[in-house]
Order: structure tokens, then sequence, then C-alpha cells
């Protein structure tokens, strides 16, 4: 039996200040009912201090948004994952849509980033999924199939890998995934894991859906087999919506 993972994106949304009142108002809502599911937030990076120390003693784990490959260098604006370590951040969103979209991510610099936060120990939540044009043209399969090999290229264990299914037209838009169109493509995903990994390690391995999902959709999005919890964007800014939504996988 997979525990549920649920974990909210911030995004580029909460000064410090914020973001520490919205970490303390969700850990007070959640008290310490968490237990059937694992939780995170993902501030920006300025937040991640001060979030951290508002979680700390709880449960929920903090999560990055972004890395960076190497461990140090002139790479300006970027954030190392030896930083992130050092700022007690337990796991990182890899390959984002909108990294992809907006900042030129590719299969390739996301398998490295999902290399090196692995080499680190560090957990990895990698992001996949299709556009609304991918999706009319019937090539859905193929092309979130071909970002999970080219993105776990050369990953050799699993354990530190959760797969997030966040079909891009379903992003910020309102427009969710029936529960049947998003089981389907988590099926294919397992399918492909279990090609490449073997079954066992297949049953193991967490695949989260993302896109639009709220307190009114959640527990049926959660209850399909192979959809093992939620990567929470919108949702995730309200304390009320997000516990809902992690009462609905607990
Ligand atoms: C996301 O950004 O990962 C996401 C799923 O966003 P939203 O829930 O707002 O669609």
């Amino acid at each position: 039996m997979r525990k549920k993972i649920v974990v909210g994106n911030w995004k580029m949304n909460k000064t410090v200040a914020e973001a520490g009142e919205l970490a303390s108002a969700i850990l007070e809502q959640l008290g310490d009912g968490i237990v059937g599911c694992e939780v995170g937030i993902a501030p920006a990076f300025p937040a991640l201090t001060e979030v951290g120390k508002v979680i700390e003693r709880s449960d929920i784990r903090l999560v990055a948004q972004n890395c960076h490959y190497e461990d140090d260098g002139a790479y300006t604006g970027e954030v190392s994952v030896r930083m992130l370590e050092s700022l007690r951040c337990a796991c990182v969103i890899i390959g984002h849509s909108e990294r992809r979209q907006y900042f030129g991510e590719t299969d390739h610099t996301v398998n490295l980033k999902v290399r090196k936060a692995l080499a680190e120990g560090m957990q990895v939540i990698m992001c996949v999924g299709e556009t609304l044009e991918e999706r009319e043209g019937g090539v859905t399969d193929r092309i979130v199939t071909g970002q999970v090999r080219e993105g776990l290229k050369e990953v050799s264990d699993l354990g530190g890998v959760v797969l997030a299914y966040e079909p891009v037209w379903a992003i910020g838009t309102g427009k969710t995934a029936t529960p049947e169109q998003a089981e389907e493509v988590h099926a294919s995903i397992r399918a492909t894991i279990i090609d490449m990994y073997g079954e066992l390690t297949a049953g193991h391995l967490r695949i989260q859906y993302g896109g639009s999902v709220k307190p009114s959709n959640a527990a049926e999005l959660f209850a399909m087999p192979n959809i093992d919890g939620g990567l929470i964007g919108g949702a995730s800014l309200k304390a009320d919506d997000f516990v809902a939504i992690v009462r609905a996988a607990g």
C-alpha cells in the first residue's frame, strides 16, 4: 500500500512574512491529523528559512521548487541542492511545466537535476505532462512516457523519487482532468516504470496528480488506483483548501 503524498507548490507567491503566516495556519489546522498521508509545502526560495522554522517540529516536509545540477559556480540566480539541504529542505520539485515552458528546461536538464538531487540524498518530485495541443493530437502517451524515460535516464534507484503527472492544460486553468483521464495516464506511467525497473519498484513508486485539484474534486481523484496524492498549486495558497485536500488523501 503506497502512502499518499500531497505537496503545496506556492510558486512565486507570498512574501516571507505572508509565507510564515500561511505555514502557521496550515500547521494549526492540520494539528497532528496527517498520519495517513505525507505532506509537504514548497514556498519560494526566500521564504524557505521562515517556513522551515514554522514547520520544524511537525511532520510537514519543506520542499523547494527547483534546484541547479551543479554544486556551485558561476550560475547567477541559481540555487544548488547543497544550499537547499543547508536550509533543511527534504525534497525538491524538478521539471515543473512552468520551468519547462518559461525557463527552457528540457528532459536533459531535468535528468541532470534529478540525478544531482538523488546523489545528495534529497527526495525528488519529477513533473511530467502533455500540452493541450499534444493531447488533442493524440500523443499524450508518447510525450509523457518520453519525459519519464528521459528524466530518469541513468537513475538506478527510484527510492527517492515521486512522479507528478500534471497535464499542462489543467494547471492553473480550472480545468481538471477527469479521474478517468488522469488514471489512464497514471496507469501508463506505471507500465513504463514496470518496463524500466520491474513490478516491485513500480508498485512502490508514488505518482501524484496535479492540475486544478480542489477540495471538491480531490477525493475522487485520489480514489483512483494509480493516483497517489497531489501536487497542488492555487488551492495550496489557502490554508482551508489545502488542509481539506490533505484530508481527502489521508
Ligand atoms: C501546479 O502548479 O503544480 C499546479 C498543479 O497548479 P494548480 O493546482 O493551480 O493547477
